[in-house]
């Protein structure tokens, strides 16, 4: 009996694993094909998930950072988009491309930890994450928008830029970086992104208790948190319409602080109160500086390239291969 058992688990774990060894057989087959400038550099990337540092040929870099970074069902001109974006990016670290290496881990040029560089996933981690039966489309098609966009990188005035992105700015517009990094950047101004403005997925709601709001600003907050939420008010307002700086009984903060420390996802939201929570309503996601992601899905949507995409969120930028 428990043989027959074993015999249908083996059958069944067969079926079950047999698509996965085929795609990733497929895969590896396809990671050689292109003869591209992109295969001849590498990046020396620090794995945090590993705890060391892996070396990548740039376009294998480049698939793992595009499967992290962005929806693999994007429209195929925003994923171009971010590739280069994406390449732009580490280009600025490659010491050998005359960029220079994040400093935070020795013997490495970047890592994969997103708070400190670009994300970036294995393809155990893109399998996972996908299925296996969409594994094989959505990897040709990443892959596709690296290759498709093989050396190309964006400059100002004949310099390597700085290209930051964020996930969704709620279509009310990007955000001068000035008013988050307090640094002007020339070509990352507010730009228009009204082809967001019904993004579903642009809205998100936070409840936190009062203590959790204590916690989280600091003590200074008591105050605030027994008289509940009258002590709370906005100051200012960039002018895209995001908190600049706002109260919370005698503190001040700046509203990029307020969403770090609370764990918000954009500078754009307000609250209500109900019992004794703060119920926090965001509208879009990240800083808002830079490449809009949702805003680069509605522009290639409507019939927009990546040139097209990219040259709209970086002001005055042109495309010039490495
Ligand atoms: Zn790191
Ligand atoms: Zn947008």
């Amino acid at each position: 009996m428990g043989r027959i058992i074993a015999i249908i688990i083996a059958g069944v774990m067969a079926i079950v694993l047999l698509p996965v060894v085929f795609f990733r057989g497929e895969n590896s087959e396809r990671i050689k094909s292109p003869q591209i400038r992109d295969a001849a550099l590498s990046v020396r990337m620090y794995d945090h998930s590993q705890g060391k540092v892996i070396t990548l040929p740039l376009d294998q870099y480049l698939i793992g950072v595009l499967a992290a970074e962005m929806p693999a069902a994007f429209h195929p001109e925003a994923l171009k988009a971010q590739a280069i974006a994406a390449r732009t990016y580490t280009l600025k670290r490659l010491e050998k491309a005359g960029g220079r290496p994040d400093g935070n881990h020795p013997g490495a040029d970047i890592c994969n930890d997103p708070q400190h560089n670009q994300a970036w996933i294995d393809e155990n981690t893109m399998a996972n994450r996908w299925g296996n039966y969409s594994f094989q489309t959505y990897y040709e098609k990443i892959a596709q928008a690296v290759w498709q966009t093989d050396g190309q990188i964006l400059l100002y005035q004949g310099q390597v830029i700085n290209p930051v992105y964020h996930a969704s700015c709620g279509g009310i517009g990007t955000e001068d970086a000035a008013e988050v990094w307090s640094t002007e950047v020339p070509y990352l101004k507010s730009v228009d992104c009204s082809l967001e403005k019904d993004n579903p997925k642009a809205k998100a709601t936070l409840a936190l208790s009062l203590p959790e709001l204590t916690e989280r600003l600091g003590p200074e907050t008591v105050r605030v948190a027994t008289g509940a939420a009258r002590g709370i008010r906005i100051l200012d307002r960039t002018a895209t319409g995001r908190i600049k700086t706002m109260s919370f009984g005698d503190l001040i903060l700046k509203g990029t602080e307020v969403r770090q420390k609370l764990g918000l996802r954009s500078t754009n939201f307000s609250w209500q109160t109900e019992g004794n929570r703060l119920i926090f309503e965001t509208l879009g996601n990240g800083h808002g500086v830079g490449l809009c992601q949702y805003g680069a899905n509605y522009m290639a949507l409507a019939g927009k390239d990546y040139r097209q995409i990219l040259t709209h969120y970086y002001t005055g930028v042109e495309l010039a291969k490495y």
